[in-house]
């Protein structure tokens, strides 16, 4: 960007948190300052006072060899201790997850049998030879033996690399063979939609190109039969069966590392990134009790991620059960059977959280309100999003249709690399704008800068920066020290910079705007997708949508948008106008789309972000890049298809 970034769209809507809700939040008016005054002796506040650490740590931060930061450097513990066993005494009875499996089967576990689960593996694991600091893959799907598999690594200090169950056989092994795992976790199959992943058959394919796996252990999900290889397969039912429900947690060092997980790939080749135990553990569980507004005892909160994400580790695993809370989980397809499954299941368990994405908020607009219109939800007390930045009208619907009005939403920013949410309103404290994700958390500062690296002004726009470094930050990618520099702190120094432009308010509130790479320069202007597709989304037939700058030999760029149509709603010629109109007047003339496409979906990644990339192959009619690691693949051909013919 050589300049500033334009600033088009203007919400005016604000939400002011309920004063009953204040009445009783975890999080205080004035928590932003008290940590903003000192950040680090407000994190090692929240270490000591929620880990129960083996060894207490008595330095905070280590930065004497910048950007390699490390916390609690001096402490000891270990993450499965602090998720199960301190709860036992007085909580073993507690349901830790609600499990309910696409078919219609349910499991329930407490803490107390959630606990022997995990011993009971992490002593199968010993029994194959395996040790501290060894990696483990894991390729499952949303299955109860996902997070017990994970704490059973916690458990013994090994390593896991969660690889998410919609992936191919090559993402799988490209994936095993950058983490030298020596073992594979995965299922027969994992239902999804009424159909049967080939997990095990995918492990199988994947495992001809990586000598170093000695063991493939198998969760028999659907019964479908699947060929075991002799001396490497394993049932897990069989290993789990000789096992002692006992095993010793590890004495960690709170800078081990905990897990490797790779960056959901929508800019590139993913990065391997890494996180360890102190810090991580500190940051996870202090914006899960903050964010949410956790009461342990109380609560039934679902986030509906993939554990396969790193949502799903820092809020469904590590998170939530370390602060003792009670979740739903739920195995299948949002669709299946029903277009209302997941508002059947609030309704069924009573949850009070629920955590979702944009992505998925947009699919329940175009599938249409009557689905979930026709369920009470009143339940509910505080909604979220994490994934991409959510369209203020996407907001307004989820505030109205879900939270009934009734629930304060937060719109949390954060990426795999930064562990834990960043940017976030505090349900109670901070009154909330639809589409902005409001302010820094307590304990983090973050900045919007020029290319120069300096600041811009309130109302302006430019790159989002982290100014200090925070308790859950990645430590580097997996074996490459060096692109973690590259990627990360070169391009402003001394400053973490997540890749992502943003826009600051006259009220200091931080708007996300995409990815840089997505910004578009039009007629001298920088214009980012995120305004362009939010203008189009507040018109009523609009669910959906994404633009991008093509090339175009007046403008530089030219915005060319691809639509997917509310419910029943027809696109044709006349629409086409009255969308462009529309976008012209909600945020100016120079932001009005050259050409519209409609189109039933969008090109998506397999954790549901839109491939803008992609989009801007079949504009500037190029041979279109890598389509495997696409949710939807067949929808390119149609979107090209329908681009060519006109569409404008
Ligand atoms: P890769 O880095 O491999 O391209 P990725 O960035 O999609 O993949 P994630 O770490 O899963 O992988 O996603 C983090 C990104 O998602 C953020 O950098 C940001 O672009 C976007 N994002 C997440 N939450 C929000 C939010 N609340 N508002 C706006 N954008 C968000
Ligand atoms: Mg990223």
């Amino acid at each position: 960007m050589s300049q500033a970034l334009e600033n088009l769209l203007h919400e005016e809507r604000t939400f002011p948190p309920p004063k009953d809700f204040t009445a009783q939040a975890n999080a205080r008016p004035g928590i932003h300052d008290e940590a903003a005054a000192d950040y680090k002796a407000f994190w090692q506040n929240q270490a000591l006072n929620r880990i129960s650490w083996f060894t207490e740590p008595k330095e905070v931060l280590d930065d004497s060899n910048p950007p390699f930061y490390e916390w609690f450097k001096d402490g000891e513990l270990n993450l499965s201790y602090n998720c199960l066993d301190r709860h036992l005494d007085s909580h073993g009875d507690q349901v830790a997850y609600h499990w309910i499996g696409e078919p219609g089967d349910t499991r329930t576990l407490t803490y107390s049998e959630l606990a022997k689960e995990v011993n009971r593996l992490a002593n199968g694991l010993k029994s194959l030879g395996l040790e501290k600091g060894d990696r483990v893959a894991i390729y499952m799907g949303m299955v109860p033996e996902l997070p017990i598999a994970m704490l059973a690594c916690a458990r013994l200090g090994l390593v896991h690399s969660v690889v998410f169950g919609g992936f191919s056989a090559d993402a799988l092994s490209s994936r095993i063979l950058d983490a030298d795992a020596r073992i594979v976790i995965t299922q027969d199959g994992a239902w999804r939609g009424g159909n049967v992943v080939p997990l095990k058959l995918n492990t199988d394919e994947a495992l001809e190109r990586t000598p170093g796996i000695e063991h493939v252990i198998v969760v028999n999900r659907t019964d479908h039969g699947v060929p075991m290889t002799a001396d490497r397969d394993i049932w897990w039912h069989d290993l789990m069966e000789a096992q002692s429900d006992e095993c010793e947690p590890e004495v960690l060092n709170a800078e081990d590392p905990l897990y490797v997980l790779y960056t959901s790939g929508t800019t590139g080749k993913p990065k391997g990134i890494v996180h360890t135990q102190g810090g991580y553990l500190t940051g996870v569980m202090t914006t899960h009790s903050y964010v949410f507004d956790i009461k342990p005892d109380s609560d039934v909160y679902w986030c509906a991620a993939d554990i396969g994400w790193v949502t799903g580790h820092s809020y469904i695993v590590y998170g939530p059960l370390a602060n003792r809370t009670t979740g739903v989980v739920y195995e299948g397809a949002p669709n299946f059977p029903e277009l209302d499954r997941l508002w059947q299941i609030i309704d069924d368990y009573g949850v009070t959280i629920f955590y979702t994405a944009p992505t998925a908020i947009r699919a329940f607009m175009k599938w249409g309100d009557e689905h979930v219109d026709s369920h009470d939800l009143s339940t509910l007390r505080v909604i979220g999003t994490v994934g991409e930045p959510i369209n203020p009208e996407a907001w307004i619907w989820y505030h109205e249709h879900v939270g009934k009005r009734n629930c304060p939403i937060v719109d949390t920013w954060w990426q795999t690399e930064t562990g834990g949410i960043m940017i976030t309103p505090l349900p109670g404290v901070t009154a909330t704008k639809p589409g902005s994700a409001t302010k820094p958390f307590p304990g983090i500062a973050a900045d919007v800068v020029d290319d120069d690296g300096n600041s811009v002004p309130l109302g302006g726009g430019g790159f989002l920066v982290i100014t200090q470094p925070w308790p859950s930050m990645a430590r580097t990618i997996y074996g490459d020290d060096e692109r973690y520099v590259d990627t990360y702190w070169s391009r402003f120094e001394g400053r973490y910079f997540p890749g992502d432009g943003c826009k600051r308010d006259e009220d200091g509130y931080f708007w996300l705007l995409g990815r840089v790479d997505d910004i578009m320069l039009i007629s001298g202007h920088n214009i980012s997708t995120t305004e362009v597709e939010s203008a189009l989304v507040s018109h009523a037939a609009v669910a959906e949508a994404a633009v991008v700058g093509r090339k175009d030999s007046v403008t530089g760029q030219a915005i060319a948008a691809f639509v997917t149509l509310r419910g029943t709603a027809t696109g044709d010629e006349a629409l086409i106008d009255e969308l462009r109109d529309h976008v012209a007047h909600a945020i100016g003339p120079i932001a009005k789309p050259a050409s519209i496409v409609f189109t039933g979906d969008l090109p998506k990644t397999r954790s549901g972000k839109i491939m803008r990339r992609l989009l801007q192959d079949i504009s500037e009619h190029r041979q279109l890049g890598d389509v495997t690691t696409l949710a939807n693949a067949d929808i390119v051909a149609e979107i090209a298809e329908k681009a060519s013919a006109g569409g404008s």
